[in-house]
């Protein structure tokens, strides 16, 4: 018996519009058969399981084979199968009403979304074929049918002798955009994006494309440290580093979620790590573009995540207001942030052990996810110039006694270069004090966050001021200069600074502080580094050139020799060294400058 007949849609031909409108993705059409072909492969299983077939069931499997002569790309199964009715009814009756309308509607939409959710996947074979051939033969004892179509809204159905056993074979006659997949290595690439987790055996060129288990679909108890480690491999092929840590995750209600998330070793490079996370929908890839759907901060972790409840074909925008998609990256965020507090109470020195490649995320988080933000302040850690791990709440506890103010703030002081502020950080020891190390391109913005959230703190990096200026307790130091005397201690100094640079200023420090330090106005210098990372809302000032003072210590014996030497030209000398020396201790001297501080240097002890 053979059949003719149009395939029934309400416009008169779809395929014009699936060309156009589907063209640039359309390599998703092989991810489109493979996924019926396994869905044919379950069904057949289930139905064998509630003994609904008849014997033996065999293998399933599904297999993918190019023919390049005859231009046609074969996927296989064994699963199910279609009768005429069958095919009839789930083929040629495309469930597609107003197609026209629908195609206006979604236009912004990304082409796969269109496909999967008007349930076009078979159709999407003619993206790239112009002849699409049926051949199957249902699992009952209906015989084996033919169906035939040219992209044209007209088919052919006929019984066939050329499938005696069960199965499925879809046959594509491939175009000229087609003809790219004719090739194996595009194929062997589409199948391990697409299918590499799906749960049927698929067979391309010999080998076996998914042989790899998700492990995600395991139970965490069953799985050891080492498994997860090389799942994480077998997913970054190209990164050589071990990921710190991983969360498992694995929920059933109010939505199904299931996943594991790695956290990556950053290295300070935040991009780089970005758009690492797969997305499935019951093992099938959709994407690993998965902005808007996990928060941005969360973006930075690599893995998977597989839920048949996130909207998957719809566009971005709709997915961001998705209230399935708030629930999930809600829970994401929580079970981040468990992971972390855990650690934080239980194993604090593996946490202190890996802070250095996890406090730019915890950073990042706090600064864009109010949430995460209220729970990482407790396990926020500092590290001191010395070594030690606090807490942010057990550093405030322990700094309160020593570093608080007159004015009853608690000044914490920072440095994001151990090296380069050396000295500072010296002197601030020196007085008792701890500097905290902060120096991720994020903690600009960071400690701004904090002291907006704790009002009674206050950020200093400790080259911002003298450090009797940086924590000021109100003990006033006795001048042992005159006011003329002071006037002309700045005279000389003024005679050998360059004010274009510099800005000097006389202060009464202790006599055992340096005579002259290079300081760097704090909130200047922290809103060009906000500026830099953006955001912030800071983008009025630019960028800024840097500026720093040079502050005289009025105090030091130095300044009491400068003024009793008579020779002008020894007293700038003097004061010249002074100033060098300062920027020497801050990496500032260079070039010409260096060069002349050299000579000038030698001169003096020759
Ligand atoms: P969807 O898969 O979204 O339902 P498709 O157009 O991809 O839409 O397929 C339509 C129907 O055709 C499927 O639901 C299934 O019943 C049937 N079908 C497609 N491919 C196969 C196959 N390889 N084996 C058995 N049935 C199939």
């Amino acid at each position: 018996m053979s059949k003719q007949g149009t395939i029934s849609v309400e416009t008169e031909n779809i395929f014009p519009i699936i060309k156009k409108f589907l063209y640039s993705e359309q390599e998703i059409f092989l991810r489109e058969l493979v996924s019926n072909a396994t869905d044919a492969c379950t069904k057949l299983k289930t139905l064998a399981e509630k003994g609904e077939v008849q014997g033996e069931i065999g293998e399933l499997k599904i297999e993918i084979s190019i023919d390049k002569e005859a231009k046609t790309l074969t996927v296989k199964d064994t699963g199910i199968g279609m009768s005429e009715e069958e095919v009839d009814k789930y083929i040629n009756r495309i469930a597609f009403s107003g197609a026209k309308e629908f195609v206006e509607k979604f236009k912004n939409d990304s082409p796969a979304g269109i496909i999967g959710h008007f349930g076009l996947g078979f159709y999407s074979a003619f993206m790239v074929a112009d002849n699409v051939e049926i051949i199957t033969k249902s699992y009952t004892d209906a015989p084996a049918v033919k169906w035939i179509c040219d992209g044209s809204t007209s088919f052919t159905l006929e019984e066939t002798a050329e499938r005696t056993e069960r199965g499925t074979d879809i046959i594509l006659h491939l175009n000229e955009t087609g003809a790219e997949y004719l090739s194996e290595d595009k194929i062997t690439g589409l199948l391990k994006k697409f299918c590499k987790f799906m749960p049927v055996p698929i067979w391309f060129n010999g080998q076996q494309v998914n042989a790899v288990e998700p492990i995600w679909t395991k139970k965490p108890a069953d799985l050891s440290a080492e498994e997860y480690n090389t799942f994480y491999r077998e997913l970054y092929p190209m990164t050589f580093q071990d990921p710190l840590f991983h969360i498992h995750l694995n929920v059933d209600y109010p939505f199904t979620l299931t996943g594991v998330l790695y956290f990556p070793k950053i290295d300070g490079r935040l991009e780089l790590q970005k758009n690492k996370i797969s997305l499935y929908s019951n093992r099938v890839f959709v994407t690993d573009s998965v902005e808007g759907i996990v928060p941005d901060f969360l973006m930075l972790l690599h893995g998977v995540l597989d839920s048949p409840d996130i909207p998957l074909n719809v566009s971005r925008s709709y997915l961001q207001g998705d209230p399935n998609v708030k629930k999930i990256s809600n829970h994401i965020t929580k079970k981040v942030a468990d992971r972390l507090e855990e650690m934080f109470k239980n194993s604090r020195p593996e946490l202190e052990e890996k802070w250095e490649d996890i406090k730019l995320f915890v950073a990042y988080g706090m600064l864009t996810d109010e949430k995460f933000a209220e729970r990482a302040a407790k396990f926020l850690l500092f590290q001191s110039a010395g070594g030690e791990f606090k807490s942010w709440a057990e550093w405030q506890e322990a700094l309160k006694p020593i570093q608080t103010d007159k004015n009853n703030k608690l000044v914490v002081l920072y440095t994001s270069d151990k090296d380069k502020e050396h000295s500072y950080i010296q002197r601030a020891k020196e007085k008792g004090y701890e500097v905290l190390i902060l120096n991720t391109p994020l903690d600009a913005h960071l400690l701004q966050h904090l002291e907006g959230k704790f009002p009674e703190v206050k950020f200093a990096r400790v080259d911002s001021d003298s450090i009797d200026k940086l924590i000021d307790k109100g003990e006033e130091q006795f001048s042992k200069l005159s006011e003329e005397e002071t006037n002309t201690i700045k005279s000389v100094f003024e005679k050998v600074t360059d004010s274009q640079k510099f800005v000097l200023q006389c202060e009464v420090l202790s006599e055992t502080d340096s005579p002259v330090i290079v300081t760097q106005n704090e909130f200047m210098r922290r809103m060009t580094e906000m500026n830099a990372v953006g955001g912030g809302g800071m983008s009025m000032f630019g960028n800024l050139p840097e500026s720093y003072n040079l502050v005289l210590n009025t105090n030091h014996p130095l300044m009491g020799k400068i003024l009793t030497e008579s020779d002008e030209n020894a007293r700038e000398k003097v004061a010249k060294q002074a100033i060098d020396l300062a920027l020497l201790g801050k990496n500032l001297l260079k070039g010409e400058e260096l060069t002349g501080f050299i000579k000038r240097s030698l001169e003096m002890i020759g």
